[in-house]
């Protein structure tokens, strides 16, 4: 019994004692569940978002965090590149007139034409020269000869004549003197620029007339040479001086003085009918980097049309050297525009490999 007792008794106290576990443990258990609940409510609180942005993500027309927000545009395909603040002087598009004097210190190559203009195989020249030191920057001769060749292969007329070229600033100098002592200087300047300020001095102009039959005369005078006006674009050159513009150019309408400022630049002038003072001013207005860029589909010699983007970019003129954006994917070229800035011509057809 006593066992028995001592067992039941034994066996009575035991069972009380796992029931207290029991009890403890359950306990134990709910307070650590009321802690694990105090401590995620409070983490809740803590980070919820703030009343009225809540919910936010969730609407449809919200973009997600993870879409990339354009800031510039364009902007992982460019980079900068650093740039002598003389190149502002110096480029296809550089602007010389009575306003802004030509200071491209080093100039271009310069190629005589008596000895770089092509020959055909029947003995005709393309064209004729009026004296045999005319010169021009080696990539304005080479278009020069393509275009005059073209015009000669579809028309057969020889008659197209280089009357000047490239001066240095003394024969600009001795032009302009010999005009003002004859008409004396409000009327010489409608006609020949100072020296410093003409195109001539470039390297980049010339003036073609035709002559025939032992006469010089216009172009514009002569029906079966107008074609040259309307397929000069293609060969980057333009009409620096139109009838039409007389009051931007301040140059008097010149039926054959040519300027080089390349092909999509002289189509879009053209087709446009802008001068070349119209051109800077827009693309310095319209067609920052930071704004829209201007796209030009130009078709070239052969009709095939050439794709290009083109952008203004500022110069600092406190600076020497200045950061110009380009972009990294594509060939471009970079003109000063002899004023205020550069202008980046982007080669869309040309990818860099
Ligand atoms: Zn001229």
């Amino acid at each position: 019994m006593p066992y028995r007792t001592s067992s039941y008794s034994g066996s009575s106290y035991s069972r009380a004692r796992r029931r207290k576990k029991i009890i403890k443990t359950l306990l134990l258990c709910f307070l650590a569940a009321f802690i694990v609940f105090g401590i995620v409510a409070m983490i809740i609180i803590f980070t919820a978002p703030p009343k009225g942005i809540e919910n936010k993500g969730t609407t449809p027309d919200t973009p997600a965090l993870t879409d990339p927000i354009e800031t510039e545009p364009h902007v992982e395909g460019f980079e900068t590149v650093e740039v002598d603040l003389s190149q502002l002087h110096r480029g296809d598009l550089i602007l010389v007139n009575g306003e802004h004097e030509y200071k491209n210190a080093d100039g271009y190559k310069l190629l005589d034409l008596y000895n770089n203009r092509k020959k055909y195989s029947g003995g005709a020249r393309a064209y004729q020269l009026s004296g045999i030191d005319l010169k021009l920057a080696d990539f304005v001769l080479s278009e020069l000869n393509a275009m005059n060749e073209a015009f000669y292969e579809e028309s057969g007329l020889g008659g197209l004549l280089i009357r000047s070229a490239y001066r240095t600033r003394q024969e600009q100098k001795d032009l302009y003197d010999a005009r003002v002592e004859k008409d004396g200087a409000v009327k010489a300047e409608k006609y020949v620029a100072k020296p410093g300020h003409s195109e001539h001095e470039t390297g980049l102009a010339f003036d073609m007339s035709v002559f025939v039959d032992g006469e010089n005369t216009y172009i514009s005078d002569e029906p079966e040479y107008l074609p040259i006006y309307s397929m000069a674009y293609k060969y980057g050159f333009v009409l620096r001086y139109p009838a039409d513009k007389v009051d931007i150019t301040g140059i008097n309408y010149e039926a054959w003085h040519f300027r080089y400022v390349g092909l999509p630049h002289a189509y879009y002038m053209s087709a446009n009918d802008l001068c070349l003072e119209e051109y800077i001013e827009l693309l310095r207005e319209d067609y920052k980097y930071s704004d829209e860029h201007l796209k030009v589909s130009a078709p070239d010699r052969d009709g095939k049309a050439q794709n290009y983007e083109i952008y203004f970019v500022p110069a600092d003129t406190n600076k020497g050297k200045n950061q110009i954006i380009v972009p990294c994917g594509y060939e471009y070229s970079i003109s000063g525009n002899n004023v205020d800035g550069f202008i980046i011509t982007v080669d869309l057809d040309a990818p860099k490999k």
